[in-house]
């Protein structure tokens, strides 16, 4: 019998894992991940397990699948062709030109996946939104795939909620190959899985009952949601925002505490306690950084306007407005706390990543915040446990246009954080890596200048007693030393 057969167009970083996830979950479906670059499609081939993003318990996860039912191609008509149920994962940047650039949602890639399916496909296929998108897209592709009338195709919506769901059930997973399952109390099913469809058109609610039945195979069955279309498409901006928004409230609130002296983390607990509100994403940073919140508020704004909400539109950009305030003042208080300026001395940046346990880079806050710092002609050591050299530099040669000798004149990057510390002025904390907390900073304070000041920018150093070491430490939204 045929087994049932799943394409992905999009090796990236919700593609490869999510489909991983479906293959370990559902032996009985063969899972081909197909992308345009031949770098991607080798790296989730490597026979090291070296791949192309790192998460914890990832590797394990591809490693116990690939080959068996997962597998990663660049044969896109192939796999299309051969796909029952075809994801389409690819990447929707903000658009950068044109009509709503900076700050609709360019989806060119998601139109040529669209084109490409409708020129290969030759049997029914369901299609999957698994890339976020603008309400509405599902309608577009529509039009896009029908086109040709050669073949059926039914359209879901998707989005993925990779933080809460998949994250967790990675992190079970490591517990099952690591811990024996010690661990497996720890389990938390995904909050929700998000379906929507054409609730009027019955080979769609047939379609979108096969997806259900796949996420049944693990997601408790009273967390899958079956909803419109529309509704599934706005939800996940409406869900990026949300906890984006969360975040800059609280650091709006932080920029209050050290105007005051009220202390944030008394502050996020005392209001996090109330279970209306709760305590998660209540923590003030730097700023959120990631591929996804920015885009996907821009992406609201954008539709907001183009409704002529422009009040709502603006209420949602100044989550991104004060986002950027909170990094433009982080780096203001760097600069003032080294007696006003930066120019030559040398300064630790410890985390680029844009949170912790992942090399992921995009729209880092410390992209921002080494900008602005080698535009004051700072010297930076930058270590980050998983981020690699090549990553960091081109991002800083990105960001800065230097040229790559004049950013290795300004730029030292170390695979060991002590000696991104030597001869140091400042540590800056970045990204909430927990092996910060555990430094030895009796050493640390003994390699860098006097006086050696500490700027935490994700509130994780042991404060108290980095100042009884002698350290100068400014945390977000601390109250200032007199
Ligand atoms: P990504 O850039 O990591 O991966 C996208 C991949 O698609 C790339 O490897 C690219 O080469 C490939 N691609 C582009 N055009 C293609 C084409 N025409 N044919 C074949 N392959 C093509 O992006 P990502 O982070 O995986 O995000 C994908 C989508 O999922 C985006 O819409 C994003 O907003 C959404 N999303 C991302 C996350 C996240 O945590 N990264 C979470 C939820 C949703």
């Amino acid at each position: 019998m045929k087994r049932y057969q799943i394409c992905c167009i999009g090796a990236g970083y919700v593609g490869g894992p999510t489909m991983s996830m479906i293959a370990y979950q559902c032996p009985h479906i063969d899972v081909t991940v197909v992308d345009i670059s031949q770098a991607r499609i080798d790296s989730w081939n490597s026979p090291s397990g070296d791949l192309p993003i790192y998460e914890p318990g990832l590797r394990e996860l591809v490693l116990s699948v690939r080959d068996r039912n997962l597998f990663f191609s660049m044969e896109l008509d192939e796999a299309i062709e051969n796909a029952d149920m075809i994801f389409v994962a690819v990447n929707t940047p903000t658009k950068m030109s044109g009509l709503g650039a900076g700050r609709a949602a360019d989806l060119t890639r998601w139109e040529l996946s669209a084109r490409r399916i409708a020129a290969v496909a030759t049997t029914p296929k369901i299609v999957v939104e698994k890339s976020t998108v603008p309400i509405r897209t599902a309608e577009a592709i529509a039009s896009v795939l029908t086109a040709s009338g050669r073949t059926h195709f039914s359209i879901l919506s998707n989005p993925e909620f990779l933080a809460e769901g998949l994250e967790q059930a990675l992190k079970y997973l490591l517990c099952v190959h690591f811990c024996k399952g010690t661990a497996i109390q720890d389990l938390q099913n995904p909050d929700r899985v998000l379906i929507g469809t054409n609730t009027e058109d019955p080979c769609s609610v047939e379609a979108m009952n096969v997806l259900v039945d796949i996420y049944s195979h693990w997601v408790p069955r009273n967390r899958i949601l079956t909803t419109n279309v529309w509704s599934s498409e706005l939800s996940k901006l409406v869900a990026n925002s949300c906890l984006a928004q969360r975040v800059s409230t609280i650091n709006a609130v932080s920029e209050i505490c050290e105007a005051t002296g009220a202390d944030i983390d008394e502050v996020a607990n005392a209001v996090g306690l109330d279970k209306r509100i709760g305590v998660k994403f209540l923590k003030a940073s730097i700023g959120f950084g990631g591929s996804c919140f920015q885009k996907d508020i821009l992406s609201l704004v954008y539709l907001c306007e183009s409704l002529g909400l422009d009040e709502v539109a603006e209420y949602f950009y100044w989550i991104v407005k004060l986002n950027d305030h909170q990094k433009e003042r982080f780096v203001f208080r760097i600069i003032h706390g080294l007696f006003n300026t930066v120019t030559g001395k040398r300064i630790t940046i410890l985390g680029f990543a844009f949170k912790k346990d992942t090399g992921d880079t995009r729209e880092s806050s410390a992209i921002e915040v080494c900008r602005r710092l080698l535009h004051e002609n700072a010297i930076l050591s930058i270590y980050d446990p998983k981020v690699q050299s090549s990553q960091i530099l081109s991002d800083l040669g990105h960001c800065t246009r230097l040229d790559p000798l004049e950013l290795n004149q300004h730029v030292s990057i170390y695979a060991d954080p002590y000696e991104a510390c030597n001869q140091s002025h400042a540590l800056v904390v970045c990204t909430e890596w927990d092996l910060f907390k555990e430094l030895d900073f009796e050493r640390i304070y003994c390699q860098m200048e006097k006086p050696a000041f500490a700027f935490d920018g994700r509130n994780i150093l042991p404060h108290e007693r980095m100042k009884s070491l002698g350290f100068v430490v400014y945390g977000i939204g601390k109250p200032l030393d007199k």
